[in-house]
């Protein structure tokens, strides 16, 4: 056997313990307590296949493609280590619409190549699938990229116009003409500009009408997107480790769309199609918020022996967490039974509170997810909602013309006490009224999430030193 062989097979063994790395990697993400290694594993993986593919016969312009990488790795890794946990949603839109694009631009490359004067015709199979992985990967570049724009605040959140998906469906229906002509009629260079320029211009197009807090499960959409994409032209160039890669990344991006619709309550169509949250309907509520002072609701917990907290979108803005942490410390340590209560999309990504709650060092066994802790409600003396609306709105179980009808809550209006931590009378992200906040036994604690969370530390040992401060 000689070198080149041998180089040949090691590069394929390779790939396929990369495969195993990724799986093994996304196994291990499942859990917040092996999340970081699972990251690393997957990453192990990568680089692994990025090595063993140098090894194959017939890899030209080494230089050109170390330049590549580099100009991706430096800056990405540069960016990835200072940016804040707020900002992450956008920086996965962006690297994302890089992945879907780094696919397009493969299918490009292979259908310009085979468009070429006395260019060998390719099989069936590989052409259509390298059509189709371009079609999906520009949708999943341009559709990214428009996500980032609204999710950082670069653009309008909503862009709506008469007849809007009417063009949409046009521009889509020319796009897969298009590709159906270069599979079929005539695999001609100016047809591949078309076809591109049609894929692209539907995934701008697609995304525009859709609401900017609706981009995370958007994302998670053409995260399953990129990685068909790359699925589809690993097979088209003959690469098992991208095959590979391409169905983990489609299948695991394909499950979160469906769990954070399915948490949400809210088919994928109503995401993409819908102007979710721009004010719902529903029941009017009766009666009035009733306010509370931070010495007060310090009382209350001091007396409290159960307190679940719920954190929800707006722990997030106020970036509350740590001094949240700092205050169940402080009730721990006075005796009190403190859990905390997550639910699936509380937040603006997934996991988003976990992550919070993580990097302010709470540990895993005080988290508790909404199917364990709900039942836990009924025997909770306080229960502190801090920045969560949507996520804790009973009209999701009892009105039917509310819009969140129907999406599983956390049952905090069972606790015997709340206490809700927010600025103001603002909505959530559904943009309804919560009858939580009117409730007789809830109070209201105006302020910012940190700064209440303050308060209440300071109150508290008020209270606990047994009189003024
Ligand atoms: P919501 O968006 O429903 O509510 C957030 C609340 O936080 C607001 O009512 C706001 O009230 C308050 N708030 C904002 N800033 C602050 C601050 N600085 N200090 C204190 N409070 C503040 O949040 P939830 O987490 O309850 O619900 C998440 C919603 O997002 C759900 O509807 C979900 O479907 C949706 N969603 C979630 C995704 C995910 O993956 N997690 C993805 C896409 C959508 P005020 O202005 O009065 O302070």
């Amino acid at each position: 056997m000689d070198t080149q062989t041998l180089l040949v097979y090691f590069a394929k063994a390779s790939y396929l313990l990369a495969a195993a790395l990724f799986i093994l990697g996304i196994k291990r993400m499942s859990s917040p307590v092996t999340a970081r290694a699972g990251i690393k594993w997957a990453g192990i993986g990568m680089g692994l296949a990025t090595l063993a593919t140098f090894a194959i016969t017939g890899v030209h312009n080494v230089g050109w493609i170390v330049g590549g990488i580099a100009l991706g790795v430096i800056p990405t890794w540069l960016w990835g280590k200072k940016v804040a946990m707020t900002d992450m949603p956008q920086m996965v839109a962006l690297f994302n619409g890089m992945g879907g694009g780094s696919a397009a631009a493969i299918g490009a490359g292979e259908l310009l190549k085979f468009s070429q004067p006395g260019a060998p015709v390719p099989p069936l199979a590989t052409l259509a699938l390298a059509v189709v992985g371009a079609l999906i990967g520009s949708i999943s570049m341009t559709g990214s990229i428009i996500a980032w724009a609204k999710l950082d605040g670069r653009m309008d959140k909503v862009f709506r116009f008469g007849g809007q998906q009417a063009l949409n469906f046009i521009v889509f229906a020319a796009a897969v003409l298009a590709g159906l002509a270069l599979v079929a009629w005539k695999l001609d260079a100016n047809l591949v500009i078309v076809f591109f320029a049609l894929a692209l211009a539907f995934g701008v197009l697609m995304t525009l009408p859709i609401g900017g807090a609706d981009m995370p499960v958007v994302i998670s959409l053409y995260n399953a997107f990129t990685g068909l994409a790359v699925a589809f032209e690993g097979y088209a160039m003959g690469i098992e480790a991208l095959i590979v890669a391409g169905m983990v990344v489609g299948a695991a991006g394909t499950f979160l769309t469906q769990l954070m619709a399915k948490a949400m309550n809210r088919p994928i169509s109503n995401v993409l199609f819908s102007n979710f949250g721009g004010g719902g309907s529903g029941e009017a509520i009766a009666g009035a918020q009733k306010p509370i002072e931070a010495a007060d609701a310090a009382s209350l917990l001091y007396m409290a022996e159960k307190v679940i907290i719920v954190p929800g979108y707006g722990m997030a803005v106020a970036q509350a967490q740590h001094k949240i942490w700092e205050l169940s410390q402080a009730l721990i340590k006075a005796g009190k039974d403190v859990r905390f209560a997550i639910h699936p999309v509380a937040g603006r990504m997934p996991g988003h509170m976990n992550v919070l709650l993580a990097e302010a060092g709470v540990p895993y066994d005080l988290i508790a997810d909404m199917d364990d802790i709900n039942p836990e409600f009924k025997t909770c003396d306080v229960a502190i909602v801090i920045g969560a609306n949507d996520v804790v709105n009973p009209a999701a179980k009892t009105d039917k013309s509310s819009p969140i009808y129907g999406m599983p809550i956390l049952d905090v209006v069972d606790s015997k006490q709340t206490i809700v931590i927010k600025r103001g009378k603002g909505t959530g992200f559904a943009g309804i009224e919560n009858a939580l906040f009117y409730a007789d036994n809830t109070r209201m604690l105006y302020a910012d999430g940190k700064e209440a969370a303050n308060q209440l530390i300071a109150e508290l040992k008020a209270v606990e030193g047994g009189g003024s401060h």
